[in-house]
């Protein structure tokens, strides 16, 4: 890449942000594209300002000068422009798609009003927006219903019930943050939201969203038991948000498929974070966003060596406030046949840690309220080396190695 070819970016949340940040200090400045009226932020710091924890300015991320703010609507690849909603035309050489997910809208009925909008009082929980309008409507007594009770939904149903609504989590499988958790971990998070008052409901179904003049009034189950609802949340999961990608023709399976230089099947255009897949992985975590962007701000500013080989990611859920709660999961958190478990469980304390071995490697593990050696088994995780064969595995979840 020439140094006067020029970068343009689309989406300015954690991924685009970073890649901008970093280009900029590289001596490339990009064109950063964001459509949210806000100051770019730290969206996994939303839950925070939902609790009145965090003021929204404070989860501001440093943005670089040159972001335009626009909603790109469609991409001309021969003419190498891309059109914005308010008509206007940006010419780039290098395209990169950050535009993040899109919250999941479960088949409820009545979930949308005739004009295709959510009905007053329901939200998704994605943006700023969301949430301003969230901590608008919650007050002390209302009544809240969060629907998911994957990472998203626990970290919704704790704010709700941190600023005093009465809040029911109706979740579909049988425990919280399944995808993440052993059955272990996922009783003391259910237990942590039961101690705020989070009434919690597994195995069950929401079927149907009530409304009056066009306000939500209750949400039916499936076994038609309603809940009365002021408020409803939805945490249902998130998918690529890869239209743009679709509708211009570049390759997309669950997300937009890209190679090892983060490139999409178009030369010019590459893609990062949420909306990309990489090696048949689409993450929705921040630390692979980053990633991603560090390497293709190598790889964009003439490091010919640079390349992404995925991430180990960690899931980490910090909960503060005066009852803190914290927690790491990481790779597979259920052992096989032939596993090595280590666990280490503190009831009264509310603690738990487990590790899962495999061939002497550490294959998961999840830790939740004591995450002294979080560090130490991260980097034995992720660097999949044998673990050293000096002592018993317990070693493991009682020696911090310094971190
Ligand atoms: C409430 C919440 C809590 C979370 N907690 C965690 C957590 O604890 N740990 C973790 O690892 N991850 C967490 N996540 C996920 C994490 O936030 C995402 O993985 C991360 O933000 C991905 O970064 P991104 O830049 O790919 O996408 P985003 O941060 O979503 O940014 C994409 C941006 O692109 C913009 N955009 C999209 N299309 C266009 C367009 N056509 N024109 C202009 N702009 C466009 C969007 O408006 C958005 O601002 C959480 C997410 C949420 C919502």
């Amino acid at each position: 890449m020439t140094s006067n070819s020029r970068v343009v970016v689309i989406g300015a949340g954690l991924a685009g942000v970073r890649l901008a940040r970093r280009l900029g200090e590289l001596g490339t400045p990009a064109v950063l594209i964001g459509e949210e009226e806000h100051l770019p932020y730290n969206r996994v710091l939303l839950a925070e300002v939902l609790a009145g924890r965090y003021a929204p300015e404070v989860i501001a991320l440093p943005a670089p000068a040159a972001l335009v703010r626009a909603r790109v609507t469609g991409i001309d690849r021969d003419r190498r422009t891309v059109a914005c909603a308010d008509g206007s035309e940006i010419a780039y050489d290098t395209l990169v798609l950050a535009t993040g997910s899109n919250p999941v809208l479960p088949p409820l009925r009545g979930l949308f009003t005739p004009d295709h909008e959510l009905p007053e009082g329901v939200h998704a929980f994605r943006t700023m927006d969301d949430c301003l309008g969230l901590s608008k409507a919650v007050r002390p007594g209302v009544r809240a219903v969060v629907i998911g009770g994957g990472l998203l939904g626990v970290s919704a149903a704790r704010a709700l019930a941190v600023r005093g609504a009465q809040v029911v989590l109706a979740q579909q499988s049988e425990r919280l943050m399944e995808r993440q958790l052993d059955p272990g971990a996922s009783r003391l998070v259910l237990r942590h939201l039961k101690d705020l008052g989070v009434e919690v409901h597994t195995e069950c179904r929401v079927r149907d969203v009530r409304c009056v003049g066009g306000a939500v009034r209750s949400v039916e189950m499936a076994d038609g038991y309603a809940l009365d609802a002021d408020l409803v949340v939805l945490a249902c999961g998130v998918s690529p948000r890869a239209g743009l990608a679709k509708n211009a023709g570049l390759a997309v399976h669950k997300g937009v498929l890209v190679d090892d230089e983060l490139r999409t099947s178009d030369p010019h255009i590459r893609a990062i974070g949420d909306c990309a897949q990489h090696d048949g992985n689409v993450y929705g975590l921040a630390a692979p966003a980053l990633e991603q962007a560090d390497v293709l701000a190598e790889a964009l500013t003439g490091n010919a060596s640079a390349r992404y080989t995925g991430t180990r990611a960690l899931t980490r859920l910090t909960l503060n406030g005066h009852s803190a709660f914290d927690l790491a999961a990481f790779g597979e958190t259920e052992a096989r046949p032939g596993d090595d478990v280590v666990q280490l469980a503190d009831a009264t304390r509310g603690t738990y840690r487990k590790v899962v071995v495999r061939d002497d490697r550490l294959v998961g593990g999840v830790l939740v309220g004591e995450l002294g050696t979080v560090g130490a088994l991260a980097r034995a995780w992720e660097g999949a080396e044998p673990l050293p064969d000096n002592g018993p595995l317990l070693h493991l979840l009682t020696n911090d190695g310094g971190s």
